[in-house]
């Protein structure tokens, strides 16, 4: 289920409402900040915002990404395409959960999830 542009741009907005939001209760609640203390508040909601955007973009790019099944890189033979699966990957703008395709090579007894 592909999800539109104006979708996809709904949930980064929302994403960004809600850390601005979480940014001005903790401004209200916090008694003189330092300028570090601020400092540290925008780079969470920075942090937050980023990763949700990469993971978008991520989406975006898993949906293209319906091939064959790749050669196994150990052997040559062919692979089994197992789907999805969750993969964690650190980026520099934060830690972000994709979907990468999984494939399984009988001969050799392993998967792995291709380059890319
Ligand atoms: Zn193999």
């Amino acid at each position: 289920m592909k999800r539109t542009r104006e979708q996809i741009k709904a949930a980064l907005l929302q994403k960004a409402e809600a850390e601005i939001e979480r940014l001005l209760d903790w401004e209200a609640q916090t008694d003189k900040p330092t300028l570090t203390q601020m400092e540290n508040a925008v780079l969470a909601s920075r942090k937050a915002v980023g990763e949700e955007m990469v993971q978008a973009l991520l989406s975006g790019q898993e949906e293209r990404d319906r091939l064959d099944p790749p050669a196994c890189p150990g052997c040559g033979q062919p692979t089994q395409d197992k789907g999805y699966q969750a993969h964690q990957v650190e980026t520099r703008v934060g830690s972000v959960q994709i979907q990468r395709r999984y494939y399984y090579c009988g001969h050799c007894q392993a998967g792995f999830f291709p380059p890319g």
